[in-house]
């Protein structure tokens, strides 16, 4: 579903990027871990079209992230197309960021409608369904600030299934909230990967990973150090750099 070949992104001199390589299997959990400022939110921003990289290679769905192709020859996307391509790919961040003057059902109702022309009966219905399936039924009415953390961000990832993707990016969805409220959230996240959506995740969640997770990649200054089994990793990490960092984390 995603795959990765040598891929660099640098902001002006700062080289962040350092040649990622790595493969999502479809209906994946795939984990990403590792320090502050090596790269996981910077990756994640290449798959969803947020950032150009630099030099490598990038495929999201069999498709060369940012070109098409037509013959052998490729061409850049243009911005219509790219919007297009970033539907398919739902992301949450660590900040819910709601649009605070619509109710949850709103927030869930808006893009299929705005982006897709969807009816308002055919986007509230599913608004419901979704809201449903994150434990919110009765919380549709509610405003953002009516909402706790893990509630806000339970109506954000129902507001990015509404838009059908064919990927799930978490950008430390759980990192903002009081530990009460983690796992709610890690719940709904669990119910989405038994469904078989495919996700990449960017977690200090290491419970999460070992339990649900199928793969998971330790990157630290820009690159991939060591991937494998959650279990087998988190359990016998085989880099002295990932043993320092779960010494840390777990
Ligand atoms: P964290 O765990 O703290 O979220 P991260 O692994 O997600 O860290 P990134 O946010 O990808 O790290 O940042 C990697 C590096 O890239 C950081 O040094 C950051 O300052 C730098 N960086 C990210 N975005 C930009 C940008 N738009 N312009 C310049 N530098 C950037
Ligand atoms: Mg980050």
């Amino acid at each position: 579903m995603v795959k990765a070949e040598a891929v660099h992104k640098s902001f002006g001199l700062a080289h962040i990027l350092k040649g990622i390589e790595l493969e999502v299997a479809p209906r994946e959990v795939f984990c990403l871990v590792g320090p502050s400022g090596s790269g996981k939110s910077t990756f994640l921003r290449c798959i969803n079209h947020l950032e150009q990289i630099n030099a490598g290679r990038l495929w999201v769905d069999g498709e060369l992230v940012g070109y098409r192709q037509k013959g052998d020859k490729l061409y850049e996307l243009k911005d219509s197309e790219v919007a297009a391509k970033r539907r398919d790919i739902g992301m949450v961040f660590q900040r819910f960021n709601l649009f605070p003057h619509m109710t949850a059902i709103e927030n869930v109702m808006e893009a299929p409608m705005q982006v897709k022309g969807e009816s308002k009966a055919t986007a509230r219905a599913r608004a419901e369904r979704l809201l449903d399936r994150v434990g919110l039924a009765d919380k549709a009415a509610n405003y953002p600030s009516q909402l706790s953390g893990g509630q806000q961000q339970r109506v954000a990832i129902a507001r990015a299934l509404a838009m059908e993707p064919k990927l799930m990016l978490f950008d430390e969805p759980t990192s903002a909230l009081d530990p009460e409220l983690v796992g709610d959230v890690l719940d709904v996240m669990r119910g989405l990967a038994e469904d078989g959506m495919t996700m990449i995740v960017v977690t200090h969640e290491m419970g999460f990973a070992r339990e649900v997770g199928d793969a998971l990649v330790f990157m630290d200054d820009g690159i991939v150090v060591e991937a494998g089994n959650p279990r087998d990793v988190l359990s016998n990490p085989q880099h002295e750099r990932t043993k320092a960092f779960l010494s840390k984390v777990l």
